[in-house]
């Protein structure tokens, strides 16, 4: 599909007349700014991706109008919550226009009966959870990326919570939304029709249609989301291991203890104790003998996590862990959404400062085959670094629960390399994508999925998720369902090669 300028610009003069000048713009820098996400799409590319206009809806009903222009005149739309995705949901491969959705940013009914909240989509949740903390309550969708995220974002991408082993992840912690469909219909998807109803029977489970699609089905206007009383306690333990294969076990007897304040578990493999050694100023020295290190995280009642504090430290001791100390449990647990700095530098083994953005493959495996994928990944990342000095860097893995509600079964498993954007060329380009699909095929191998948060729609990992993770009839369903919604393909065109779906009906 493509826009012509022709259409654009009528549908500019109707957007303006639809919802004001004001919340329309066409200057270039409004554009530039929302052209790329916190990605490393190359630099020399962003130009690709410039979008036409970019508009700020400040209700459901300009929504409704943006919407209906853009699939009257075919231009593309694409939703803009934070633009923190990695997935580059946010960048609008076709142009068109950008909805940044961050106006839409209100909490419209504090639900204390029935503990829940209602808000528009681009409250971001560090704001949510101090507006529902006053009250004694908490939001627990606790991504790396908390501060820049936003609701619609979240729910755009399917995030992944780092305590989703105790609450769930972004999924289960929406109980129902309001959603303007590609035709500027409006529905409300939930367990059967209440707003605040958690579990039914009645109809399909339309809820998850509309949860981690990128924006190629709608735009959320409005969430109804869980509230937990804030607990009692949080009480974080890190302990070091001599080796990863120490660690391992040890997050397997940690699933198996039955702890239901246990509401994560992170695994640091041997090249990111490495990488945080020599890199990460937070990061408080360890002894030369840590290869590894486990990471606890516990929320509860006073009651309950004093006595699950006992069973952590029996069995991580048990597994010839050692306690990493108060200091450095609760500064590493306090400093997860501080990750920011991260992306802008990178330190060689020399201790040089270089310019380097941070990319993050994730996958979601099964525990039996985290070995395995941890050693293939990094011989695949190993091989471009030998290839191009200076280009990458390999920044070591992470392994966190993924499993909602049950800390044991499958893990996020991500690894971090560093890019040296300002080297990127064409062909390094195509090398890198090459890299990403390697590193996807090893997950396919594992039986694993391509993300577990960040979605598959980044180049080098959409032909992998398409055509080999979703082939059993999955991807094809997806391109019925999307043509259905979406007649004119107006809805973030180009993600998950969506496009496909409509080639083939013609
Ligand atoms: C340092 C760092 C750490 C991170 N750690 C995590 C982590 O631990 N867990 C995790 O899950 N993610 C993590 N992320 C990724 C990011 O935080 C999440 O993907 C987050 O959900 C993105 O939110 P956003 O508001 O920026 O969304 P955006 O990037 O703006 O959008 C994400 C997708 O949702 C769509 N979208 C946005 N708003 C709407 C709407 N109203 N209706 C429909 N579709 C919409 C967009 O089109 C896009 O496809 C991290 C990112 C960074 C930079």
């Amino acid at each position: 599909m493509t826009t012509t300028s022709l259409h654009v610009n009528e549908a500019i003069k109707e957007l303006i007349d639809a919802i004001g000048k004001e919340n329309v713009l066409t200057e270039m820098r409004h554009r530039a700014l929302r052209s790329a996400s916190a990605a490393p799409f190359p630099v020399h590319q962003w130009k690709k991706h410039l979008p036409d206009v970019v508009v700020l809806p400040t209700s459901t009903e300009d929504v409704i109008h943006i919407v209906r222009i853009a699939n009257k005149y075919h231009v593309p739309i694409v939703p803009r919550g934070g633009g923190v995705g990695l997935a580059d949901g946010a960048v609008p491969l076709r142009h068109g226009i950008v909805i940044d959705m961050k106006r839409l940013n209100q909490i419209i009914e504090i639900d204390e009966e029935n503990m829940c909240v209602t808000v528009q989509p681009g409250i971001n949740l560090l704001e949510l959870n101090r507006v529902v903390g006053e009250l004694g309550w908490w939001h627990p969708d606790d991504p790396a990326g908390y501060i820049g995220s936003v609701v619609g974002g979240r729910l755009g991408a399917g995030g992944f919570s780092l305590i989703g082993a105790g609450y769930g992840h972004t999924r289960d912690l929406v109980i129902s939304m309001e959603v303007v469909l590609p035709t500027g219909d409006v529905v409300r998807v939930g367990e059967g029709g209440g707003r605040k109803v958690r579990k039914s029977s009645v109809g399909f489970r339309l809820k998850d249609l509309f949860i981690g699609h990128q924006g190629t089905l709608g735009v959320v206007t409005e969430a109804t989301l869980e509230l937990f009383p804030k607990p009692e306690v949080e009480f974080p333990a890190f302990f070091a291991f001599k080796t990863f294969d120490d660690a391992y076990k040890t997050a397997y007897e940690l699933g198996k203890s039955g702890l239901k304040t246990l509401s994560g578990v992170v695994m640091f493999d041997e090249r990111k104790i490495d990488y945080l050694r020599r890199d990460d100023e937070a990061f408080i020295p360890l002894p030369e003998w840590v290869n590894s290190v486990v990471a606890t995280i516990c929320y509860g009642t006073e009651a309950e996590v004093s006595q699950a504090r006992k069973v952590i430290f029996k069995i991580c001791e048990g597994c010839d862990g050692t306690y990493l100390g108060r200091e450095m449990s609760e500064g590493d647990w306090a400093s997860r959404h501080d990750r920011y700095h991260i992306p802008f530098h990178g330190r060689r083994s020399d201790g040089q400062v270089v310019l380097l953005s941070w990319h993050c493959e994730d996958a979601a495996i099964n525990y039996s085959e985290l070995p395995m994928v941890m050693k293939k990944w990094h011989k695949i990342v190993d091989k471009y670094i030998a290839k191009y000095d200076g280009m990458f860097d390999n920044w070591g893995m992470f392994m966190y629960t993924n499993n909602a509600f049950k800390p044991w079964g499958d893990y996020l498993t991500e690894i971090d390399i560093g890019v040296n954007e300002l080297m990127m060329t064409d062909e390094i380009w195509q090398d890198w994508l090459k890299m990403k699909q390697e590193i996807a095929e090893v997950v396919i191998e594992a039986g694993g999925s391509i993300s577990s948060c960040h979605g598959g729609t980044r180049p080098g990992d959409e032909e992998v998720v398409c055509y080999q993770e979703l082939a059993e009839g999955q991807y094809e369903l997806m391109k019925k369902i999307k043509r259905m919604l979406d007649p004119n393909n107006i809805m973030n065109p180009g993600k998950y090669l969506l496009d496909n779906a409509y080639r083939e009906e013609n």
